[in-house]
């Protein structure tokens, strides 16, 4: 069965958290690169997602969009909360495409509907398609339509795992998160190197959620989310820092560095 990796680029690492609408162009650069140079020894496909970072944040917390179309602000909300997303990623496919990599964005509204928060119908047809083609199809943690309340927003975990659901039948999946730290610490701060849900209750209190302005919940999400696609269909995360040159690209080729990897046992 041939391979499938999943790689989700944090918006700590290609954004500058910390000032609004602030990519980190060298750090996207690097990345885009990386993959590059893995595809020379990788054979399998890749499907690329990024986080929002410091672009749609903060509009998804000034108009609560998680939330839904709760208040006359809400659906203008919604619009700029989408454009701020879709900005950083023109911006990330721009750069990936002056690193020669083929890639395609599909915006999650396009693919997925929920209902109250959870995923009732996605159509990944056009995305697996491309995938048969051999180029990259490029999602990003955006809002999406949702029958009970009107919009929500789905992280790029969320967007990703349900692709791999899909996928499952037709590739051999792992994933890989990239984000700005060596993989989860321990309260030491010492990296944990395996996670799965049996330590996963005991090292709870050392793992925090999102910190500044981030909405779809920080490495406490990672880490759940993760936890679920391993229990539900055996698939492999991999954290690895992504702003120390190289992480990506030795995470693709299987090669060690510092990282913690969540599986099923
Ligand atoms: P991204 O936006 O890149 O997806 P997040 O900012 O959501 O990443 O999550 C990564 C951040 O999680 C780290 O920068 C760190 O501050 C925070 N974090 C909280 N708890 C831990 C932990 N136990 N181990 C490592 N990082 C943690």
């Amino acid at each position: 069965m041939k391979e499938l990796i999943l790689i989700k680029l944090g918006g700590s690492v290609i954004t500058d958290k910390s000032m609004e609408f602030t990519v980190r162009p060298e750090n996207i650069k690097r990345l885009g690169g990386e993959i590059k140079a893995a595809l020379k020894v990788f054979s399998g496909a890749i499907v690329i997602g990024h986080g929002a970072g410091s672009f749609a944040h903060t509009p998804a917390k000034k108009y609560q969009t998680k939330k839904g179309l709760i208040n006359s602000k809400s659906l203008m909300g919604m619009s700029i909360v989408e454009d701020a997303a879709r900005q950083l990623n023109a911006i990330v496919i721009k750069e990936f495409i002056k690193e020669n990599l083929p890639v395609f964005p599909f915006s999650p509204a396009s693919f997925i509907i929920s209902d109250t928060l959870i995923s009732i119908k996605s159509y990944i047809d056009p995305l697996e398609h491309l995938l048969l083609t051999g180029g990259h199809p490029v999602i990003y943690g955006d809002v999406i339509m949702d029958k009970k309340q009107g919009c929500t927003i789905f992280s790029t975990e969320k967007i990703l795992s349900i692709i791999a659901k899909k996928l499952i039948k037709n590739y051999k999946i792992r994933m890989i998160y990239v984000t700005d730290v060596d993989g989860v610490y321990d309260e030491n701060g010492k990296t944990i190197p395996v996670i799965t849900s049996k330590n996963f209750d005991q090292l709870k209190s050392s793992i925090l959620g999102a910190r500044n302005v981030d909405v779809t919940g920080g490495m406490l999400h990672k880490v759940e989310e993760s936890l679920k696609l391993a229990k539900t269909i055996g698939i492999k995360t991999q954290i690895v820092n992504g702003t120390k040159a190289g992480g990506l690209m030795n995470a693709i080729l299987g090669k060690g560095r510092l990282s913690s990897t969540l599986v099923k046992k």
